[in-house]
């Protein structure tokens, strides 16, 4: 039946297309790397099923205004952070907000790239010889969106480098303080700590301590 089996593999290419659709369910994602496997990372997708990836260093739309990642690219984090993913997105779920994933494994030579484009480490860790945060698949950077995947008001948008994208600022508005703060408790619900100098940025568990530097694929 090769015309099934042509559908078939459509479908599978489809799925590992990012994008701001509603993401596919576990059994479809195709697996990662062998070595984003040995570095323990998964497909988030397989974790939180109905996540929104939309990976903006995948596209020219962030801070640096290039592509930083192949097209292809996935959100990828380290399996020690799937159960309290799971946990977050259940829990925004029961009040109509899916989870977007906006950065997750972050290679080292990107890092080294962002820090020469924006070298304040208030915003944009400094790359050094040991991996931390993003460059371990332990940190993610997140916002919410409604069921028909229209993002939540935050204050301001992603890698905003300013005083009213950090997690805590006034001024803000009621309502986007407020969505902030259920994105906070449904994070720390699974053990992920808010990052206080920019409300997106979430560490798991592990995520500060220096491990050797990866080189794992993000696609
Ligand atoms: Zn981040």
């Amino acid at each position: 039946m090769p015309r099934l089996r042509t559908l078939i593999a459509v479908a599978v290419l489809l799925a590992g297309v990012p994008g701001t659709a509603a993401a596919t369910p576990g059994p479809n994602v195709p697996a990662v790397s062998e070595a984003a496997r040995a570095a323990g990372f998964v497909d988030v997708r397989t974790v939180v099923p109905d996540a929104i990836i939309d990976l903006r260093y995948a596209t020219a739309n962030n801070f640096v205004g290039t592509q930083l990642y192949p097209a292809n690219a996935r959100c990828l984090v380290h399996e020690s952070l799937a159960p309290g993913l799971a946990t977050a997105a259940a829990a925004l779920r029961s009040r109509s907000r899916l989870l977007v994933f906006w950065d997750c494994y972050r290679p080292h030579a990107v890092q080294v790239r962002m820090f020469e484009v924006a070298p304040n480490p208030n915003w944009v860790a400094r790359p050094g010889p040991l991996a931390r945060s993003h460059e371990t698949g332990r940190s993610v950077d997140v916002t919410t969106a409604d069921p028909y995947g229209h993002l939540a008001d935050m204050g301001t948008d992603f890698d905003d480098f300013s005083p009213r994208a950090t997690a805590f600022a006034e001024g803000i508005g009621a309502r986007a303080a407020a969505e902030r703060a259920a994105l906070r408790e449904a994070m720390k619900a699974g053990g992920l700590a808010i990052y206080p100098g920019e409300w997106w940025h979430f560490n798991g568990p592990g995520a500060d301590v220096g491990r050797p530097i990866l080189d794992v694929p993000v696609n």
